[in-house]
């Protein structure tokens, strides 16, 4: 028996949420007494994979054919199931993103196993297995039990956290048996906003509102992100406007983001807007009404004027960094 993790393989590389649930499954696995088993798919380092054993991961199947270089759900669903049953695994893991919102209630119905996405603690119990998950847009969490015997889980970016416990990693090629055409749809062009960093990974993000007026204005962002390394985000109707790229925008309608810390600078807090941010561990709001509603799920809050308050920020930031 074992607990199958997915790596995510994004461009031959292995980003930190993939680190976080093999953390995440270390610990479950320090607990069952079970091998902890990553699954890759698609070419990539043998280096970039060894990574993976600082964080307890003790074997890796590799299905690293260039064919699957191209993520087609359905068949990536049909190797992760021969990848289940190739290592006997009760518990299998997928981060909470596009890749395992896409892949895993696919691979619950096939196992006929039982699902929990967005979860956001370690199991309570094993036996029974119940685990606890966001509910009602993050307003709530509610605890799940899980019944069959094979149980899969997304749990949510920084939910566990990193934590090193180096193990002997091996890597074993893995063949799977794939029944049809690996792709029916060929992407022709693809274009990608390589800028700054990848908002769904960022530890801290900078984001701005309809406060900051103008799409000028959010260079004020932009240069408060870069002085401590944050990402940049912003409300709905900022990207319906065009004042910054519709990639940016977090919410109920936007991208679920759960950083370690998240500014909001000129944002009123709207639930729409919160839905998408809620997850994160720390928020520190900027805003110029002390009734704002961000207040009321904000940790930190300063009542200010942004135009005022982001630059000396911004300038602090920059002196502590250049002091650590
Ligand atoms: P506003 O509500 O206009 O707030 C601007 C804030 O800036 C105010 O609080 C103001 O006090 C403050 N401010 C003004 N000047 C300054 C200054 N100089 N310094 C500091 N603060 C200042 N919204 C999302 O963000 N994401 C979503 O996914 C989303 N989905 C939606 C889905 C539906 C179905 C609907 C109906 C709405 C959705 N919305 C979403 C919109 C949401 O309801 C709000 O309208 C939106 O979040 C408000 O954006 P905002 O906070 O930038 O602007």
């Amino acid at each position: 028996m074992s607990i199958l993790v997915y790596i995510r393989n994004v461009g031959g590389t292995i980003k930190k949420q993939s680190l976080e649930l093999c953390s995440y499954a270390k610990a479950m696995s320090d607990k069952l007494n079970l091998q902890v088993v990553g699954l890759v798919i698609g070419e990539i380092d043998q280096a970039e994979l060894e990574t993976l054993g600082k964080y307890g991961m003790s074997k890796i199947l590799l299905a690293g054919d260039a064919q699957y270089n191209k993520r087609v759900n359905r068949v990536y669903t049909q190797i992760a199931e021969q990848a289940v049953n190739a290592t006997n695994a009760s518990y299998i893991l997928f981060p909470d993103n596009n890749q395992g919102k896409a892949i895993a209630p696919r691979l619950s119905v096939r196992l006929k196993a039982g699902f929990v996405p967005q979860v956001m603690d370690l199991p309570e119990s094993y036996d029974p297995f119940i685990v606890s998950k966001r509910a009602f847009t993050g307003k709530a969490l509610a605890s799940v039990q899980v019944k069959t015997e094979r149980k899969i889980m997304t749990p949510m970016l920084n939910s566990f956290g990193l934590r090193e416990a180096p193990v002997d990693l091996k890597i074993e090629t893995f063949a799977p048996q794939i029944d049809e055409p690996v792709s029916r749809l060929e992407i022709i062009d693809k274009q990608t906003n390589t800028e700054g960093i990848n908002l769904a990974d960022a530890d801290i993000v900078v984001s701005g509102g309809r406060g900051l007026k103008a799409a000028e204005n959010f260079a004020l962002l932009e240069e408060l992100a870069q002085s401590i390394g944050a990402a940049t985000a912003c409300s709905r109707p900022v990207a319906d406007d065009g004042w910054r790229p519709a990639d940016e925008h977090v919410g109920q309608t936007g991208k679920s983001i759960a950083p370690n810390i998240y500014f909001a600078v000129g944002i009123s807090g709207a639930i729409q807007h919160v839905a998408g941010v809620s997850g994160s561990k720390c928020i520190v709001a900027i805003n110029s009404d002390a009734d704002a509603p961000i207040f009321e799920v904000a940790d930190y809050g300063l009542v200010g004027d942004a135009f005022k308050i982001v630059p000396e920020l911004s300038a602090l930031f920059r002196q502590f960094m250049a002091d650590k």
